[in-house]
């Protein structure tokens, strides 16, 4: 093969050699398989297209220091697929399905874990997909659940710097107790607009508030939101937001460090107390915010008066990059290695 330009690649789908497949039919799981075909043979009827049974995850695996493949923290996204799964009735794939199938796709596409130093890394989606053909409004009986893998390069092209991101009031991701905390395909349908929007005005992403009273601050694009005040680091709750794995592993560091964590509420007029904020999530683990304005009332939030990232942030940063990279021990047990 033709060696990739690893550090240039972008955040796009590059075919690999195999994905890896598991059926549930009759009530039970099949075997995972691999296979080379990147299409899928489904009924113009599966309820995945007509009524939105489609749930997917999202983690990373590095080529570390010592030239072993890391996968950082499977087992969170076993879980949070399980939960996906049973908030939308479909069938929850057993962790050890899930962890078997990613492990496969992993090692089948060796040859595409970016090597360590290249900042790129191995992408891993796995998804499932509600497959029986029904009509009537109901969960489908069959299922398939999928991963496929793809090289992506370093989010951060232009260094680790801030952006700025917006507030608008015009449209909502999800409902107060709607489908924000699962990983859903259809949250992502109804932020594409709002995203849109935001981009063509410069924006790097929108920051929801909470869709029941517009207060509180909510996620930030398909990211979640954390803030840095007067030391600690503080990140919204509410049951709309998706329990990003990454914000939670960013929180432990945090406490690692020394740093107080505050999980609750954030009112919208907090931001003018904050020092630091970023973006976090898998894709760029944390994204420094510069501004956010506010759209509908002109307000200006300066959270980055100089433009760097802050301290707390490049910090926060880098541990868990060193962790994922195997230059930091691993002390919470967060990588699985595939031998
Ligand atoms: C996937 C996702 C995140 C980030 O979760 P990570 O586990 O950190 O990648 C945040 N918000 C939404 C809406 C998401 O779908």
């Amino acid at each position: 093969m033709k060696e990739l330009d690893w550090a240039n690649l972008a955040f796009g789908y590059l075919p690999t050699d195999y994905n890896v497949r598991c059926y549930f039919r009759d009530g039970k799981w099949g075997p995972v398989e691999a296979t080379t075909s990147d299409t899928i043979n489904i009924h113009m009827a599966a309820t995945a297209l007509h009524y939105g049974q489609e749930i997917f995850e999202g983690l990373k695996a590095f080529r570390g220091k010592d030239g072993k493949i890391r996968i950082f923290r499977l087992e969170e996204n076993a879980h949070r697929i399980q939960e996906s799964a049973k908030g939308i009735l479909m069938e929850p794939v057993p962790e050890e399905i899930f962890r078997e199938a990613v492990i496969k796709a992993v090692k089948m596409n060796e040859r595409f874990v970016p090597p360590y130093g290249s900042g790129a890394s191995l992408y891993i989606r796995p998804l499932e997909l509600g497959m029986s053909a029904q009509v009537g409004v109901k969960p489908s009986t069959e299922y398939l659940f999928m991963v496929l893998v793809t090289p992506v390069g370093p989010y951060f092209k232009e260094g680790f710097r801030p952006t700025n991101i917006c507030i608008m009031r015009d449209y909502d991701r999800v409902a107060p107790k709607g489908t924000g905390r699962w990983k859903v395909g259809g949250n992502y349908a109804a932020s594409l607009m709002a995203g849109e929007h935001a981009h063509d005005l410069g924006y790097s992403a929108v920051l929801y508030l909470d869709p029941r009273e517009k207060k509180y601050l909510d996620e930030c694009g398909p990211a979640n939101f954390f803030a840095i005040k007067d030391g600690k680091y503080i990140t919204p709750a509410s049951e709309s937001i998706l329990p990003s794995i990454t914000n939670k592993s960013l929180q432990q560091i945090a406490r690692d460090m020394g740093i107080e964590v505050e999980s609750r509420h954030i009112p919208l007029e907090e931001l003018s107390e904050i020092q630091e904020a970023a973006a976090c999530g898998t894709a760029a683990v944390a994204s420094p915010v510069a501004e956010i304005h506010d759209l509908d009332t002109g307000k200006k939030y300066v959270v980055s008066p100089d433009g760097e990232p802050g301290p707390i942030t490049t910090e926060l940063y880098n541990r868990l990059r060193a962790i994922q990279l195997g230059e930091a021990d691993d002390v919470h047990g967060w990588n699985t290695i595939v031998e």
